[in-house]
């Protein structure tokens, strides 16, 4: 056993051999060790009758890539919160050993001490909600303490602690384990402490897929630190903390194509948390505000202005912290039109209260795995990863001219052809499109379009729901790049069925290169008055499309 192990586990812990849960039988065994049903229920998706690994192997190998640490730094729990809870459980004995936090903070971490009977050391942030380091040392030498407690950013202030602070005072106090909560690192543009678990044994950092990825439902979470630790909470963890539903939606979830997905949502949850914090800032019944490193904002408000009754009348449900100061509200960054009810709320009205526009699909077959993003009331960003260039540059091209924001990131069967991949790609492009469109209202529904060199492409579109296709234009069968010439029809073809659009498309030229690049080009131009939204009607005269 480390130094560090005999200084901070419980004894009995330490000594504890733990519960076998099953081992790993070999594929195909037949597996009579665990006393499960042979069969799996009806409806059943997965494996539900077989019980799962207790750190299922896949899913370790992703979460550890996903965090950077490797797989023995990890352990996968359901939540931080069970984290939290396992650190208590295996260092703390009731009555003796202590924790100390540092509030105003996340207040788990002191209903975990209680319920293992911990005490508690408080060493409160100081008036700028930064950790007192020097304090922290000394209370924790003085004290009992096993697990220092720092959240950063710190729920509910938003605030990050610097890196460095965190390593100095993990440096100062050898003897406790310092624990960083990073429930919120993704929004903070900070470095995860996870890159510095090698040269600090007591480092513990948590972190979690419930807040930046989404995922609270499925309770993911993960406590990274070095192995000996690791091996000391594992003991405590139940033999089957994680449900075979949750490891194969996680796996689903996290595949890599949806990461360009993940990163545009916390780009634009961070652009709404300036437009939230600019607009509070000014507004009348807030009589302060801090900014935030999270997705949440700290706002005091002013008494009197009726604001609390306001959000209420408008069904909006914010959290109460008035136990830590009067009219202390936590509110959390929502999707641009729930962050401009809380606006109107206190009488901020912004002209672009219009929801923007967008859509995200991910799409997962035999064939291929893709996903996508589109807001159409944006130009940017536009990210195309399908693994065929010149399809990359194609798509590029509509939504450049198309005047759209769009990330689409596609992993295919390429060592068969680029058939596959370019078809559910078309698919679901054009699904998103049309889930972005919703009703349509406001659009310019019809776009026209354009000669380009020596080639000329006339496109028309009219987004009416109804899908059909007229294309004329010889394509060389040849195509360009690894696209076939027959693919290209089929692109919009595929394209009006799933966006639900008459595109009506003529093209000649020499060069094919430029005759295929023309008719996409034109196809993003005749898109782009055709999506663009000039107001709520929906243009039709049967009032709907
Ligand atoms: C939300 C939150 C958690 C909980 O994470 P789960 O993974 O959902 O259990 C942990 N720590 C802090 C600071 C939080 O705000």
């Amino acid at each position: 056993m480390s130094d560090l192990i005999a200084k901070i586990a419980r004894p009995e812990i330490a000594a504890l051999t733990p519960y076998q849960a099953r081992g790993g039988a070999p594929k195909n065994a037949i597996v009579l060790d665990a006393n499960e049903n042979p069969w799996a229920p009806p409806g059943a998706t997965g494996t539900w009758n077989r019980y799962p690994a207790q750190q299922d192997a896949d899913l370790c190998a992703r979460m550890a890539g996903l965090y950077g640490v490797s797989q023995d730094q990890l352990l996968l729990t359901r939540g931080a919160d069970e984290g939290i809870d396992l650190l208590f459980r295996a260092t703390c004995r009731a009555g003796h050993d202590a924790a100390l936090i540092t509030p105003p903070t996340f207040g788990l971490y002191e209903v975990a001490a209680k319920v293992q009977g911990a005490a508690l050391v408080e060493v409160e942030l100081d008036e700028n909600y930064t950790i007192r380091a020097s304090a922290i040392s000394m209370a924790a030498g003085d004290n009992p303490v096993k697990l220092i407690f720092l959240c950063s950013p710190n729920n509910p202030t938003g605030n990050l602690i610097p890196r460095q602070d965190v390593l100095d005072l993990t440096k100062a106090c050898p003897d406790q384990l310092v624990i960083v909560d990073e429930a919120y690192i993704e929004f903070s543009g900070g470095q995860s402490l996870s890159g510095d678990l090698a040269g600090y044994p007591n480092l513990v950092v948590l972190r979690t897929l419930s807040k930046a990825y989404g995922l609270a439902g499925l309770r993911l979470g993960a406590v990274l630190a070095n192995a000996p630790v690791i091996d000391l909470l594992r003991k405590v963890l139940p033999p089957y903390p994680l449900p075979v539903p949750v490891i194969d939606a996680v796996m689903t979830a996290l595949d890599p194509v949806n990461m360009p997905v993940y990163a545009q949502r916390i780009a634009v949850l961070k652009a709404q948390r300036v437009r939230l914090y600019e607009g509070l800032k000014s507004a009348r019944g807030v009589k302060a505000i801090w900014p935030s490193a999270a997705n949440f904002l700290l706002v005091q408000l002013r008494e009197n202005e009726g604001i609390a009754a306001r959000l209420k009348a408008a069904g909006i449900y914010v959290r109460d912290f008035s136990a830590l100061g009067t009219g202390l509200v936590r509110i959390a960054v929502g999707t641009p039109a729930e962050n401009a009810a809380v606006l109107a709320a206190f009488g901020i009205t912004q002209d672009d209260a219009l929801p923007e526009r967008i859509a995200a699909i991910s799409r997962q077959t035999q064939e291929t795995s893709i996903s996508v993003l589109v807001n159409l009331d944006q130009t940017s960003p536009v990210g195309i990863e399908t693994g065929i260039g010149f399809f990359d540059h194609m798509l590029e091209q509509i939504a450049r001219h198309g005047g759209f924001s769009l990330v689409l990131t596609a992993r295919g069967d390429l060592h068969i052809d680029a058939h596959h991949t370019i078809e559910d790609c078309a698919i679901v492009l054009g699904q998103a499109l049309r889930q972005a469109l919703g009703n349509r209202a406001g659009i310019g529904r019809y776009g026209f379009t354009l000669p380009m060199d020596e080639a000329q492409a006339r496109v028309a579109i009219d987004l009416s729901g109804r899908p059909a296709l007229r294309f004329e234009a010889n394509i060389d069968d040849a195509g360009a790049g690894q696209m076939g010439g027959q693919m290209v029809a089929h692109v919009f073809e595929t394209l009006s069925q799933h966006l639900g659009a008459a595109i009506h498309i003529e093209a000649e030229g020499e060069n094919t290169h430029h005759l295929i690049e023309a008719i996409f080009k034109g196809f993003g131009r005749a898109l782009r008055p055709a999506l663009a939204r000039r107001g709520t009607d929906i243009p039709s005269s049967k009032g709907v499309l």
